[in-house]
């Protein structure tokens, strides 16, 4: 931003018709503030927003990097807006016969709900409140807004912006609010509306005494003070905990900033004429295509979020279980609704997205306080991407841009077993806030469930409400149930945004004042660390551990729709990890393209491994070569058939399979009771068992005696696997099928050994031809690039090679010198002190690992222009890696199965930035 000159525009109006920004300059005027000034100023918009201000980002920069000290400019820009603001509504700020009153708000380039601070009713005095009184006419409506400020203020201002530790940890705004429920308390009431005015009086004589002798000095009456001193805090909250912890989980750079909205007061809490709602011009948890939100009749807008208040629904179609008797907006105010309806129309048509608004009614009239691009689920995303699509309201790219690739995860989310749900009544019924199955141990506080989840359990968040401060334990629980709170609750907004199962307002159960159990209305009591399962979809609360199974994705019509823009967008490969004829028809289903890697070594692992592996382990104990031959040749027909399953699952698609990789060591059990099983079985004796297993004992086995090093010391291992390899698709071409082998040798560094395995997989060619009596077995020979020196030496890679395949994992630890496996020790504080930005096994480091790779396929194509490069490393489906690995120029990437999707988007999505860019 440099140092601003003098003639730099801090400040921007909006209100009467017209504005100064508008919806494009978020960047300086944060999200908040430049759809303010969109509403109010965009011809097709004119909507009715109380007029205000916002002071730019560049002021939040500023003030930083002058020691919290403004730019000189500022006053006079303000004062003048203030002015305008003024003119517009007809009072004045400070006016002590007809005060305006301001709500000071922070306002980021992207939202961060709840995590900044927000002032309002800023100008009430004790002067001016006589003014206040004078023109409602309700001295009750304005001690209360007095009362309101009074609290917000030593809070926010005097207290967390004037970096003053709360006595004992409680804080000032929960001493006020401890004072306000002792009256209620006393007086039986059970809401704040049926305090009195005297009361309030009293109250806030109190307050202030209170606040004098806690935080040391008085609640300013001055208003501009009041003013001042809220703009301040707003720009120091970007800096608070909460906001800070919440970039780090969101990835928002720190330097943005924030900017602060200065807005003329409305009031929703002036009497049964006035109302605040939030509402969604289409449903943020199913995307469907309906008007949906919630409001309270003589209310604040905090009030809606807060969830003391059960909200009623704005229409009929909003009503849920908890709200179903009471009168909607609709009902209740029905031209307002339909005024609202119109203006929800129009957003939507004009900013061609779902918007998220909050409105505010005063006195009987409307006024719009807020839109942005509303969060929703990703099955939300989904539905509403291929439906305002086929509208006709956004086009393809749009359409593929609007998802996150990362939200298809919640399409593939489990959910639980409908057959079990059968069988066991749910205990409890909440709202459904965020879809979705989820089990966890029940823990009661946002600290334990940070513990419990790093020891690696799976823990699901119960509250009474959550709060900002919450979002830690939030974020690392499986699932989040509260007793309060609407849809729109702080628990609902943060949990949709993240695509998290959750379910709020359950009222049915009761948590213990101990937070350490929690009863239901069925009276099941259930203890801190026992397993509960939710329905987030319905918002049912089971007792115990439930199955959880996956949608089938084939009936979600949104999402055919979807993955069909994708295909016609996108133009890289995507294959699948997979190495059994399941995966390898999970992959298809999920829409891959081939296998990018078959890892040969995982028959020797798990269910049905006992014979191959038996015969594995006596090639590895083979003494001679003869020994050894004999042992594959066993070996041989279980990986034939091993490979001929898979490859007729893929028929007609590549499946690229590697040749064995991993140590030998790894093969051979180590402890002294299982040895002496395998001698025995092996009909040898322990002494030379042991024997041979020190001779495979290496210091350094990743860097050790394995992948081509295995074929190069034993060619046999090769000739076996590539016999049955090659065996496998003749048997299947005879079938008449088509089947694609690419044969792949790992942990290559020089074109020597390409060479060498080259030979001896030629010949066996030559003998499967001649063997099955055909002219031809299609099938490729490549090479991984996984180790620095095969991606330098890639020209001459090439020569031989008809194919890379960057396993990516192995590049990332040859070029870091970081070991895969042991990472987890030093990360996490390389990735706090920002030494690294990202876990480079997770998503490419473009830079280094990239620039490898970059020059990998440049040398490799100058050798060998029709070269088939792809990627077969985890990078494979992270999206930004995908996105990556596009524009680089490679053919395909490979992931696990349940990526493929997430890979498809977002190998369409790089398209669609190439085409944008180009
Ligand atoms: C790789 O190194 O990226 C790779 C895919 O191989 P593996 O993970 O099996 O070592
Ligand atoms: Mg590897």
């Amino acid at each position: 931003m440099g140092i601003p000159t003098p003639t730099t525009k801090f400040v921007y109006s909006f209100g009467g018709g017209k504005a100064d920004g508008n919806e494009s300059m978020k960047n300086l005027l944060g999200g908040k503030g430049a759809n303010l000034a969109e509403m109010a100023g965009h011809p097709n918009l004119l909507l009715p927003v109380p007029p205000g201000f916002t002071i730019t980002t560049a002021v939040c920069t500023y003030y930083y990097d002058h020691g919290r000290t403004y730019p000189n400019e500022l006053k006079t820009q303000v004062n003048q807006a203030l002015e305008e603001v003024e003119q517009l509504v007809g009072k004045k700020f400070g006016d002590e016969k007809d005060p305006l009153l301001v709500s000071v708000r922070s306002g980021a380039r992207r939202s961060m709900p709840g995590m900044m601070e927000t002032v309002l009713n800023i100008g009430l005095t004790e002067k001016t409140i006589e003014g206040l009184i004078a023109q409602t006419n309700n001295p009750r409506f304005a001690y209360d807004a007095y009362r309101r400020l009074i609290m917000m203020y030593a809070d926010v201002v005097m207290e967390k912006a004037g970096g003053i530790e709360p006595k004992n940890g409680k804080g000032i705004r929960k001493v006020l609010d401890e004072k306000l429920e002792h009256v209620k308390h006393q007086r039986g009431y059970s809401n704040d509306t049926e305090l009195t005015v005297d009361e309030l009086k009293k109250l806030v004589v109190d307050f202030k005494e209170t606040i004098k002798t806690n935080l040391g000095q008085p609640f300013p009456e001055d208003p501009m003070e009041q003013l001042w001193g809220s703009v301040s805090a707003v720009f120091a909250s970007w800096n608070g905990k909460r906001a800070f912890e919440y970039r780090r989980i969101e990835k928002i750079p720190d330097e943005w900033g924030t900017a602060v909205n200065v807005q003329a007061m409305v009031f929703g809490n002036m009497g049964d004429d006035s109302a605040t709602g939030v509402a969604f011009t289409r449903n943020p948890g199913t995307g469907e295509n309906q008007f949906y939100g919630e409001f309270l009749v003589n209310a604040q807008g905090e009030d809606v979020v807060a969830g003391i208040r059960t909200p009623a629904p704005v229409n009929e179609y909003s009503k849920n279980d908890q709200s179903r008797h009471l009168p909607s907006l609709e009902q209740l105010m029905p031209s307002l609704y339909q005024e609202l309806d119109g203006y929800q129309k129009r957003l939507e048509g004009h900013y061609k997205d779902m918007q998220d608004i909050e409105f505010t009614i005063e006195k009987g009239k409307l006024y719009m306080l807020q839109c942005r691009v509303g969060k929703r689920n990703g099955v939300a995303a989904v539905r509403m991407a291929a439906e305002m699509f086929e509208e006709g309201l956004i086009d393809s790219d749009t359409a593929l841009m609007r998802v996150a690739p990362t939200q298809l995860v919640e399409l593939l989310l489990p959910m639980v077993d409908p057959k079990e749900e059968l069988v066991h009544a749910p205990i409890a019924k909440g709202l459904p806030a965020g879809p979705g199955g989820a089990k966890g141990r029940v823990v009661f506080t946002s600290i334990d469930a940070v513990e419990w989840a790093a020891k690696g359990e799976k823990v699901i968040l119960v509250r009474e409400e959550t709060s900002p401060e919450d979002v830690d334990g939030m974020h690392k629980s499986q699932a989040i149930l509260t007793t309060k709170g609407g849809m729109t609750s702080h628990a609902a907004l943060v949990a949709r945004g993240w695509g998290k199962c959750c379910i709020v307002g359950c009222n049915e159960i009761h948590i213990a004042d101990d937070h350490k159990s929690f009863r239901a209305k069925d009276g099941t009591v259930v203890h801190e660390g026992e397993w509960i399962t939710l329905n987030g979809t319905k918002g049912l609360v089971y007792n115990g551990e439930m199955k959880l199974t996956s949608i089938d994705l084939n009936l979600n019509q949104s999402y055919s729709k979807l993955m069909e823009l994708v295909n016609q967008t996108k133009t890289l490969h995507v294959r699948a990890n997979a190495d059994t004829p399941k995966d390898a028809k999970q992959a298809i289903a999920f829409g891959a393209e081939g296998i990018g890697l078959f890892r040969t070594e995982h028959m020797f692992y798990g269910e049905g491994s006992d014979d191959p592996l038996f015969r594995l382990r006596k090639m590895i104990v083979s003494k001679t070569e003869d020994e050894r031959r004999h042992a594959l040749d066993e070996l041989y027909t279980f990986v034939k058939k091993d490979i001929k399953s898979t490859l007729e699952v893929m028929d007609g698609f590549p499946v690229t399979i590697r040749l064995l990789d991993p140590p030998l060591h790894e093969f051979v059990p180590h402890d002294k009771d299982k040895l002496q099983q395998l001698a025995k079985e092996l009909g040898i004796r322990m002494s030379v068992l042991k024997r041979r297993v020190l001779e495979l004992h290496e210091n350094n086995p990743m860097l050790g005696h394995r992948g081509v090093r295995l074929g190069v010391s034993y060619p046999e291992i090769t000739v076996t696997q590539v016999r049955a390899i090659l065996s496998a698709a003749a048997e299947l071409i005879l079938d008449g099928k088509k089947p694609f082998p690419e044969i792949m040798i790992p942990v290559t560094c020089t074109v020597n050994e390409l060479r060498h395995q080259k030979a001896l997989v030629d010949k066996v060619y030559e003998g499967a031809k001649a063997h099955f009596g055909l002219d031809e077995i299609p099938f490729m020979y490549g090479t991984m690039i996984e180790i620095p020196r095969a991606a330098l030496k890639a020209n001459h890679m090439a020569e031989v090679a008809e194919f890379f395949s960057f396993g990516t994992n192995d590049l990332t630890q040859m070029s870091f010198g970081f070991s895969r496996d042991d990472i987890g020790g030093f990360l996490p504080i390389y990735l706090d002190q920002k030494l690294l930005h990202d876990d480079p096994f997770q998503t490419i480091d473009q830079e280094g690992v990239g620039e490898l790779i970059r020059i990998g396929i440049d040398r490799g194509r100058s050798t060998r222009p029709e070269l088939e490069v792809g990627i077969c490393g985890e990078h494979g489906g992270d999206p930004e890696s995908v996105k990556f690995c596009h524009r680089i120029g490679m053919n395909y990437v490979s992931c696990s199965p349940f990526r493929v999707p997430i890979a498809r988007l977002a190998a369409a999505q790089a398209a669609i930035e190439s085409k944008a860019k180009n």
